[in-house]
């Protein structure tokens, strides 16, 4: 049976193109970026290339582009950097529905004292922009929130918030992770400053990811060590990585418009067809405002763990919102955040494509889930069908 793959969210398949475009550099090309000799150096010029696609796809200067080792430190790399730079302030404003790459670094901010305002969402997962406006105040560092969401696909209108912060001198950085490769955008025509983004989103390798850091904002180096990437971030590069990266820019930058609108129509088809035909299914997130390629439906009175293994057993993968923590199934922090009744963050999942799928898989996921659903219904303790 082959796999289905409806978890890209998670990650992604890497590209042939992009493996082709790696490969030379394992076994043959392998020097060090920063050596004196030949060998080593040709790959500087490989490395600016990479920077140059990835520059275009977000529309920058390549000069305004680090890499990193994904978005976890791309993220934090961001939040610490901006603090360093600005001692004097103690405030970080984020929301209660970011990544964890994000919540656990303005915990442990917390925790040495710092203020962390997380803005709430309402019931389709948006931000109030006026809880934004007032929250900003002299003691700001940062204003950090994402892009789109990685469990609901929720967009948040991220010029109008960068406009703000600019507005009022506070550095603006959104984690777009999940929304880079998904939906185009131009940094610069934006006010943003800092942007994360990770190469295994987007059909690159995992453990690979890049900061955009717009030409003068103050950012300390948060990695420390040698002088690569032009003394913003230390460590050997992570060459293959890189090349890998700049490949899947590429890609992502050439196809973008096509790509999403075929994605939407697939899971547009296998949305409405599973809202139509499992009952007490219902959708989580702003249905306008969301990635073309994520769905997240949760069903009522079932885990959705069990909806997964099930989908397992049929060759489907696919994610819930859920986290196992000390031994009880916890529903996602955004689910809560957002007010979804118990009953139903913990039975949600969530679809999420790539220009991989077919209509076919689509179609067999369509025929097999009401199946699913009925028969964990039949079990469910809380409800008689
Ligand atoms: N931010 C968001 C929104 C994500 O979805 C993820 C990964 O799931 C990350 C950050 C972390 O990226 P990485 O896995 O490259 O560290």
């Amino acid at each position: 049976m082959n796999t289905i793959y409806f978890d890209n969210n998670a990650t992604t398949k890497v590209a042939a193109e992009v493996l082709e475009e790696m490969r030379p550099y394992f076994c043959e090309l392998y020097g060090n970026p920063s050596s004196m000799h030949t060998f080593g150096g040709q790959i500087g010029v490989k490395i600016r290339k990479a920077r140059e696609q990835v520059a275009a796809l977000l529309g920058c200067e390549p000069s305004e582009i680090i890499f990193t080792a994904g978005g976890t430190e791309s993220d934090n790399t961001a939040i610490m950097g901006v603090l360093a730079a600005a001692p004097n302030r103690r405030k970080v404003i984020t929301t209660r529905v970011e990544h964890p790459a994000i919540l656990t670094v303005c915990r442990e901010l917390q925790s040495r004292g710092y203020t962390i305002a997380e803005l709430a969402v309402d019931k389709q997962g948006r931000l109030d922009i006026a809880e934004l406006e007032e929250q900003i105040d002299d003691d700001t560092a940062i204003v950090t929130i994402m892009y789109a969401n990685n469990e609901t696909g929720v967009v948040f209108p991220i010029d109008k918030i960068a406009e703000l912060a600019a507005d009022r001198g506070v550095v603006f950085h959104t984690d777009a992770v999940q929304a880079i490769g998904k939906i185009p955008l131009n940094l610069s025509k934006s006010n943003i400053d800092l942007l994360s983004l990770s190469g295994h989103k987007l059909h690159a390798p995992k453990g690979i990811g890049a900061l955009y850091i717009k030409k003068g904002t103050r950012l300390s180096p948060y990695m420390l060590g040698g002088h690569q990437e032009a003394g913003k971030r230390a460590g050997t590069e992570n060459v293959p990585g890189i090349i890998g990266m700049g490949k899947a820019c590429e890609l992502a930058a050439k196809n973008i418009e096509q790509e999403n609108q075929r994605v939407k129509s697939l899971r547009d088809k296998l949305e409405n067809a599973i809202l139509e035909k499992c009952p007490g299914s219902l959708l989580n997130g702003d249905k306008e405002n969301r990635l073309p390629n994520t769905s997240n439906i949760s069903f009522e009175y079932i885990e959705g763990e069990a909806i997964l293994l099930m989908l397992d057993r049929y060759g489907i993968c696919a994610s819930s919102g859920s986290a196992c923590t000390s031994g009880s199934l916890e529903p996602s922090h955004v689910l809560r955040a957002m007010g979804v009744p118990f009953t139903a963050a913990h039975g949600s999942v969530r679809f999420s494509l790539s220009r991989y799928n077919t209509e076919d898989e689509v179609d067999y996921t369509i025929e097999v889930m009401p199946q699913i659903v009925s028969k964990l219904r039949r079990l469910s303790p809380f409800v008689a069908e």
